[in-house]
């Protein structure tokens, strides 16, 4: 083990830092100055910030030429109110670190604490804390960066804890793990009216009360290693909170998954027909946007080995669990860079969900998840 009990000590009281100050998607402004201040001391050969917004990558470089492997964790928290007795419980009113996010970094900063004791002998690491991974935004950000070319990897890594899977344990498998899933907002529009004239107007009741349940019928039930479809309707609204108006506008937001990036084409066109035929029914105008767009996250079989070659030398048990998830994960994004592989880390089966207001990061899990991707770096790079 390459970390110390002080080590640990630090390392928790950084995540619960973290998890006192949460901040949510594209505001991680004071999460990623925290990073910052924990890896100057450990003197990184590069330090990178405001990477795709408030994103921060670490290097740390080898005189010998050899292969960058990265390794990404999350810097945001969600606009959820926490419900906590903890101590280190949310310090800010309706938003909280309920899905791990603030110990994904801890894990790459006991990474970097390890890296500066003992440095590599070729190539390079690269330590990324990706900003705004909960709306989709923030990987496509980060890639999109023009100089993301100074840390471009030949190998990607990335983890998520899971509670529902037994504590410290591992899900693991080449192909698809996540799904891929976006935001569809409907707005159908006709015209308000005086509600003692309903008459006069066009409302989008009717239509839109058709809609919604039509539109989660196209999912078909199938477990998400098929051909898994799934709609759900998220938001509705309808005209304004007034008695003395007949609605004229409403809006619907559905979020639409299938397992695989080809498959959500189809998914779209079947849901925009709909959406047409009861538009042009009621002749009312439509729009439609999509949003929150997460490609299917797929793991490379190459980095896949290299990931179970390390759970196997630090004595972690794996395998292929119930995955792939109906959730998504914008990690997905990697796989146009390079071979990438995401493993799912057990937070233990009764551990509350993710995204609940009652879910906290096991802290335990911290040197577990630093173990195994130290175990690749010294395997890959020495
Ligand atoms: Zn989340
Ligand atoms: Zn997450």
């Amino acid at each position: 083990m390459f970390l110390t009990n002080r080590d640990m000590v630090e390392l928790q009281a950084f995540r619960h830092d973290l998890h006192r100050h949460p901040e949510v998607s594209g505001e991680e402004r004071e999460t990623a100055r925290r990073v910052v201040e924990a890896l100057r001391p450990l003197a990184p050969s590069k330090l990178l910030t405001e990477l795709g917004g408030h994103g921060v990558a670490a290097v740390f470089e080898s005189q010998e030429p050899g292969p960058t492997l990265l390794f990404r964790a999350e810097l945001d928290a969600l606009p959820i109110e926490e419900k906590s007795q903890a101590d280190h419980r949310s310090t800010v009113a309706g938003k909280g670190h309920l899905c791990g996010h603030d110990g994904h970094s801890t894990i790459l900063l006991a990474l970097a604490t390890g890296l500066s004791r003992q440095p590599i002998a070729r190539g390079r690491v690269v330590l990324l804390w990706q900003p705004a991974e909960e709306d989709g935004s923030g990987a496509a950000a980060v890639l999109a960066d023009p100089r993301f070319a100074e840390i471009r990897p030949d190998f990607a890594y990335s983890l998520h804890n899971m509670p529902g899977l037994a504590f410290g344990t591992v899900a693991l498998k080449s192909g698809p793990v996540n799904c891929a899933s976006r935001g569809m907002k409907i707005r159908l529009s006709g015209k308000t009216a005086h509600a003692s004239q309903p008459e006069t107007g066009l409302s989008p009741m009717a239509a839109m009360s058709r809609l919604m349940p039509a539109l989660t019928a196209l999912s078909n039930g199938a477990p998400p290693a098929t051909d898994f479809t799934l709609a759900t309707v998220t938001h509705a609204s309808l005209g304004e909170q007034a008695f003395g108006i007949a609605p004229g506008d409403a809006e619907i937001w559905v979020t639409l998954r299938t397992l695989i990036d080809d498959r959500m084409a189809e998914l779209c066109e079947k849901a925009e027909q709909l959406v047409v035929e009861a538009a042009q029914e009621a002749g009312l105008d439509h729009a439609i946007s999509y949003h929150d767009i997460f490609f299917h996250c797929e793991n490379a079989p190459e980095a896949v080995a290299h990931l179970e070659e390390a759970l196997t030398s630090e004595g972690v048990r794996f395998d292929e669990g119930t995955l792939p998830m109906r959730a998504s994960e914008d990690f997905g994004r990697q796989r146009a860079i390079c071979p990438s592989a995401m493993f799912f880390l057990g937070a233990g089966e009764k551990h509350p969900a993710l995204h609940n207001p009652d879910y906290d990061y096991p802290d335990d899990l911290t040197t577990i998840g630093a173990r195994v991707f130290m175990a690749v770096i010294r395997k890959g790079l020495g």
